[in-house]
C-alpha cells in the first residue's frame, strides 16, 4: 500500500515537471530556415505572434561581414542553438556580434545560450532593462542575473552608433521612446536593409509596453515620424513579426496608420470625447486595408495616450 503511495507521488511530480519544462527549450517549436535576401543578408522568420504552437518569436536578421556574423535579436529561450545551426548552413564565419532591438523576451531570449565571447550591443535604455535588480518576466531582465550578467550588452549608445565601416557597416539609430524606452533601428546601408524591432511589428495596431519597459503611446509616433524623415536609401524592412520581409513604403503605410491613429485620438480627446466613446467609434480607415487593430490593443494605447496627455 504505501509502496503504491509512493508511486503516484512520484508521477505527479513527474507530470509537474514535464508541464514546467513545455515552457523550457526542448518545448521551443522548430526555428525555421534561413532565407536569403541579399547575398550576405538573411532572415530568420519567428513565425506568427498569435499561432503559439509554432511561434520561436521575434524575426532574426543575420549580417555576414568580412570580420564575422552580425545577428540581430535571438527569439525566445532555446532558440540559440537552432539560431547557430541556421546560421552555419550559409556561412562558417561565427557570430561576433549580436544585437537587440529591445529587452523583450522574445528578441533577447536565447542571448544566454550563445557564445560569452560576442560583443553584445543594444541601446543604453534596453541595456538598462536588462539590468533592472527586478521585472517582468516580458523584460527578459531574469535571464542576466548572476553569472549571466557576462551576457549584458556591453557596447550601448545613446543616440546613434556606427558599427564596422565600408560595405560591413551598420548603423544604429534611437529616435525616442516607443514600444519600450530602448528601440533601436538598425540600418545595413550597403545592402540598403533596415530591421525595426517592434516599432514595426507588422501592418498591425502596435502593442506598447507602457507598464514594464518604458513605453510611450504619444511619442510613439513621433519616434517613427523621425525614423521616416532621417533613415535614407533602404529597400528592405524587416519588422519584429513581419510574415516576411517588406518594403519601405509597407513601413511608410505603417508610419502613416499609427500616426493616422495617433492624431485622431488626440482630437477625439481635445473635443471632449471620452476614451471609451473613442475606442468603440474606432474603425481601420479604408485607405489601410490589410491592417489589423486588434479592439483590445485599441483600448490599451487609446488610454494610454488619454492618461499620457494629464497635466
Ligand atoms: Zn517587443
Amino acid at each position: 500500500m504505501k509502496r503504491v503511495v509512493v508511486a503516484v507521488t512520484l508521477v505527479a511530480i513527474g507530470a509537474g515537471c514535464l508541464s514546467l519544462s513545455a515552457q523550457q527549450p526542448s518545448g521551443l517549436p522548430a526555428v525555421r530556415d534561413i532565407q536569403r535576401l541579399r547575398d550576405n543578408l538573411y532572415m530568420i522568420s519567428g513565425g506568427d505572434t498569435a499561432d503559439r504552437g509554432t511561434w520561436t518569436g521575434g524575426n532574426s536578421l543575420v549580417f555576414v561581414t568580412d570580420g564575422g556574423v552580425v545577428l540581430v535579436d535571438t527569439m525566445l529561450p532555446g532558440a540559440g542553438k537552432p539560431l547557430l545551426e541556421r546560421i552555419r548552413s550559409v556561412t562558417a564565419k561565427p557570430v561576433t556580434t549580436v544585437i537587440n532591438t529591445h529587452t523583450h523576451y522574445d528578441h533577447s531570449g536565447s542571448n544566454t545560450e550563445l557564445p560569452a565571447t560576442i560583443e553584445f550591443v543594444a541601446h543604453e535604455g534596453t541595456r538598462d532593462h536588462m539590468a533592472r535588480a527586478t521585472c517582468e518576466p516580458v523584460t527578459n531582465c531574469g535571464a542576466f542575473k548572476g553569472d549571466n550578467a557576462r551576457y549584458l550588452p556591453t557596447k550601448t549608445y545613446r543616440d546613434r552608433l556606427t558599427l564596422f565601416s565600408g560595405k560591413d557597416r551598420v548603423e544604429l539609430y534611437f529616435f525616442g521612446r516607443g514600444h519600450t524606452s530602448g528601440d533601436s533601428f538598425i540600418v545595413f546601408p550597403a545592402v540598403r536593409a533596415m530591421h525595426t524591432g517592434d516599432m514595426y511589428p507588422r501592418a498591425q495596431m502596435p502593442f506598447i509596453d507602457t507598464a514594464n519597459s518604458g513605453g510611450s503611446a504619444v511619442e510613439f509616433g513621433a519616434t517613427l515620424q523621425r525614423a521616416i524623415s532621417t533613415i535614407k536609401d533602404v529597400d528592405i524592412v524587416v519588422g519584429g513579426h513581419t510574415p516576411a520581409a517588406v518594403t519601405w513604403s509597407a513601413f511608410e503605410s505603417y508610419v502613416d496608420f499609427y500616426t493616422a491613429f495617433l492624431t485622431s485620438a488626440q482630437q477625439a480627446m481635445k473635443a471632449g470625447t471620452t476614451v471609451d466613446t473613442f475606442v468603440k467609434n474606432y474603425a481601420v480607415p479604408a485607405s489601410f486595408r490589410g491592417f489589423v487593430a486588434d479592439p483590445a490593443r485599441v483600448k490599451a494605447n487609446a488610454e494610454a495616450i488619454w492618461s499620457e496627455s494629464q497635466p
